[in-house]
């Protein structure tokens, strides 16, 4: 290892990265490598769209939040003053923008430019392709970008025939007005809950088709006072007891009860059926509204509104199968058409393309496909693709705790990865990867974990793979909080391609 110029202390090698996403996790990414020593000029942050932000800039529906504690979902780093126990979009976008300019980040996105190809050279290092014709050589890259992104339009009979407005949840047409219109929305998920009740409330004739009814835990998103926000900008450690309040409510409640800890089960249980029986008190519309699966199969939706909403007489709920779509409405299987000027589709996202459609390739031409192929998303430690060295995948597959900040599952993703990276800074590697046998071990120890659990209880979820297998994490908040603590070295295919004090000379942008 080389000295520095002094004769002090070790000389690092500085890495060339590229952060792909200017979302969450890729404000977070850039932050956190900056403050690990990487000098910004290092670092390439590649954005498709026009603003930082990801999913709080895109999905701009009516009602839109988050159902996580907002103190909870919030950098540990930048502590903010929120108007509510659970923050709107808008003010997460703003905190996001807010926290990206303050850190440096947004001056050195490059806006507008989207991935298109992202090939691993054989020898460490990465060449990263643009639909702008940037041409970028990498050591690291970190994909950030989302899980939850691409919008999954239904394969349904007709759809691309309907005559009225139609959109997605996640591209949410603001232009056009809805006043006197017959509004349908297709699914009942976390996003639709919360944009439903907006129609409703509002005075339009609103049908909901329902396939699966879902658990609802009440979410009454109280309001911070003008007080206390005034106290908590005053001296943010103030909020370190909120903080606290939000984190203690997911990881010791949520969490355990997903997992099957019978106390915080038996809570869970008792709120969510207590909640809908005092909610709804028409019994055959609580019937249609019953999930027949375990409560936490699917996410759970936190809400208070959809159930009040949901009884009101411009408010119609379907739950008889849908035929197919025609110009003039919804056909049903029953032979009922249901007229709509505007179709909304609430049906989720492609929660297994994160990267793609780039042409991801690894090592030995590996493609992302191939290496998925058959549904079965292999990514050890949530952030590795095997055969994909010095590459992480950001909230990969076995990434989602619970309901959990998303926020803190990428800060401790970052935690683990800074440590890999500084591998390759001190020389020991110029490519990292995942032995085969580790893979194999980490796809079985997380397989054990969903035994007897609720997610393989039989309900469809987004969590599922191909093979059925939920793509989350199945123990508890600590658990994956000690699995990233250190990188396990004998898990891991170091490989060493130059002499340590070539490899900075070598990395520039080609
Ligand atoms: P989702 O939970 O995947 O729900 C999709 C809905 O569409 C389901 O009701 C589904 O029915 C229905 N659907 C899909 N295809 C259909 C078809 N062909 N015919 C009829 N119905 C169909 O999607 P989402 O509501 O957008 O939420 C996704 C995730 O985003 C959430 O779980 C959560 O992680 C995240 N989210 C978070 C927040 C937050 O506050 N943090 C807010 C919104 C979303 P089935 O149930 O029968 O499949």
């Amino acid at each position: 290892m080389a000295l520095d110029a002094a004769g002090g202390g070790p000389r690092l090698r500085s890495p060339k990265i590229v952060i792909i996403g200017a979302g969450m996790t890729g404000i977070a990414s850039h932050i956190r490598l900056r403050e690990a020593g990487i000098p910004v000029e290092n670092i390439t942050i590649l954005e498709k769209a026009d603003r930082v932000g990801g999913t709080w800039r895109d999905n701009t529906y009516p009602g839109v939040a988050c159902d996580v504690p907002s103190h909870h979902y919030a950098f540990s780093f930048e502590p903010y003053a929120w108007s509510h126990q659970c923050a709107e979009g808008a003010e997460i976008q703003g905190y996001m923008e807010m926290v990206s300019a303050k850190y440096g980040v947004t001056d050195n996105v490059r806006f507008g430019e989207a991935v298109t190809a992202c090939r691993y050279d054989g020898a460490g290092r990465w060449l990263v392709e643009t639909d702008q014709g940037g041409r970028f050589e990498a050591d690291f890259v970190l994909s950030a970008t989302g899980v939850l992104h691409h919008p999954n339009v239904p394969k349904i009979d007709g759809l691309e025939c309907f005559a009225g407005a139609m959109w997605h949840s996640a591209e949410w047409r603001n232009d056009v007005d809805l006043e006197g219109k017959r509004i349908g929305v297709i699914g009942n998920g976390s996003t639709a809950h919360q944009f439903i009740p907006h129609l409703i409330n509002a005075g339009h004739e609103t049908t909901v088709f329902m396939r699966t009814p879902q658990w609802v835990f009440p979410n009454p998103r109280l309001a911070y006072s003008e007080t206390m926000k005034r106290r908590w900008r005053e001296k943010p450690e103030r909020m370190r007891f909120w903080k606290g309040v939000g984190k203690w409510f997911m990881e010791q409640f949520f969490v355990k009860a997903t997992i099957g800890r019978p106390f915080q089960n038996w809570v869970l249980n008792r709120i969510v059926r207590n909640h809908l029986r005092l909610a709804v008190k028409d019994r055959a519309l609580r019937a249609k509204l019953t999930p027949d699966y375990g409560v936490g199969c699917k996410r759970m939706i936190l809400d208070s509104t959809f159930y009040p909403a949901i009884q009101k007489p411009n408010a119609h709920l379907e739950t008889t199968a849908i035929e197919r779509i025609e110009p003039g409405g919804v056909r049903l299987t029953d032979g009922r058409l249901i007229a709509l000027d505007v179709l909304i589709l609430a049906t989720g996202f492609q929660n297994f393309s994160f990267m793609r459609p780039m042409d991801l390739v690894g090592a030995d031409g590996l493609s992302i496909d191939e290496a998925w192929a058959e549904g079965r998303y292999d990514c050890y430690n949530s952030v590795h693709l095997p055969g994909f060295p010095n590459f992480f995948l950001m909230l990969g597959p076995t990434t989602p705790v619970g309901n959990n900040s998303v926020i803190a599952m990428t800060e401790t993703q970052l935690g683990y990865i800074e440590q890999i990276i500084d591998l390759w800074r001190r020389g020991e590697a110029d490519a990292v990867d995942v032995r085969p046998e580790a893979m194999d071990a980490y796809r079985a120890f997380v397989k054990k974990g969903f035994d007897g659990t609720v997610w393989v209880s039989g309900c469809q979820s987004w969590y599922l793979d191909g093979d059925g297998m939920p793509a989350i994490w199945p123990y508890d908040w600590p658990d994956f909080v000690k699995l990233m603590a250190a990188p396990k070295r004998e898990e891991l295919a170091l490989t060493t391609h130059r002499p340590a004090e070539t490899a900075q000379a070598a990395t520039s942008d080609a």
